[in-house]
């Protein structure tokens, strides 16, 4: 039983064009596709990845019109952290100071970590790490690829049941603590993936004494997803939940993906999803993103979709 690391980060973005103009030209991921929420299709869901959106590369936004913002709290991901080559760290701050983009430099763990906010607030940080050859970076006229994002590093849960959460993650996806510490307020345990071959592969889990549920908006998370194989692969996980005392929806279809979805014991939704069949299911790499796509039981509604999505 296992997941090699995290598939995608699913989160609200309170004005779609900003969040595509953040994510693409200042962070330089590529629009890997443009297409509508399955569940709800009045909200966009634009997904940006690496040059095919690899899984563990892929930050998705779900984003409506009005959307109000969110408050992050208890019961969700917190951080959206991506991956940067060792020595780039100075490149991007350059870059962050060029685009007015405000900063912070952590280096309290060893390595050096940009820490920053997208323009809804979600914090973000980029990572050194020896991330080897992976991904395929998206590069762009002003990130050369030596540079680049090369995919996700993890993400930080605000939970309220530390052991509870911990046992998904290392009884179920084959996970291991990494480290703990008492800081004041908080308590702190790390997981990674052992070997950690692959994009996204650490996990933080903060219990602090004050903190309060969140509420879901523009500026939060909705939920986190990690890969798995195949759907023999992907059952076995539910079946290992199960003995957990966890209940999964049924798996449904994502076009890209095939997901299980479930809240973990703190209230985190998390999703299982297969690493195929992959974006270029519907059209070809070169123009990933380029057109408007939607699923089969949505292609009908085409037009009024559009006027939906477009205000009209
Ligand atoms: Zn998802």
């Amino acid at each position: 039983m296992l997941s090699p690391g995290l598939h995608h980060i699913t989160a609200f973005s309170g004005d779609i064009r900003r969040t595509h103009d953040f994510y693409t030209r200042v962070l330089g991921l590529r629009l890997v596709k443009r297409t509508v929420n399955f569940d709800d299709p009045t909200s966009w869901h634009l997904y940006f990845g690496d040059e095919t959106g690899s899984p563990g590369t892929v930050l998705t936004f779900f984003a409506s019109e009005g959307e109000a913002q969110g408050v992050p709290g208890v019961g969700e991901a917190v951080t959206v952290s991506f991956a940067i080559p060792l020595h780039s760290a100075l490149f991007w701050t350059e870059r962050m100071a060029d685009e007015g983009v405000s900063f912070a430099l952590d280096q309290s763990g060893g390595g050096t970590v940009i820490v920053l906010h997208d323009p809804d607030g979600i914090g973000l940080e980029l990572v050194e790490e020896r991330t080897g050859g992976a991904t395929a970076p998206h590069t762009s006229a002003d990130i050369p690829t030596e540079w680049a994002i090369r995919g996700l590093s993890g993400t930080t849960l605000l939970v309220d049941d530390l052991d509870a959460t911990a046992r998904v993650l290392t009884d179920v996806f084959g996970w291991r603590e990494t480290g703990r510490a008492e800081l004041p307020g908080y308590m702190r345990r790390r997981y990674a993936m052992p070997g950690n071959k692959v994009p996204g592969a650490r996990i933080e889990l903060l219990k602090g004494e004050d903190l309060t549920p969140g509420t879901p908006g523009a500026g939060s998370i909705h939920h986190v997803a990690f890969r798995t194989t195949d759907d023999v692969a992907q059952a076995e996980l539910v079946a290992a939940l199960i003995k957990l005392g966890i209940e999964t929806t049924p798996q449904l279809d994502r076009t890209y993906f095939r997901s299980v979805y479930f809240r973990e014991p703190s209230g985190v939704l998390f999703e299982i999803a297969t690493d195929g069949p992959g974006f270029s299911v519907d059209e070809p790499v070169e123009t990933l993103g380029d057109d408007l796509k939607l699923p089969a039981q949505l292609e009908p509604r085409r037009q009024e979709i559009i006027s939906a999505l477009l205000g009209m």
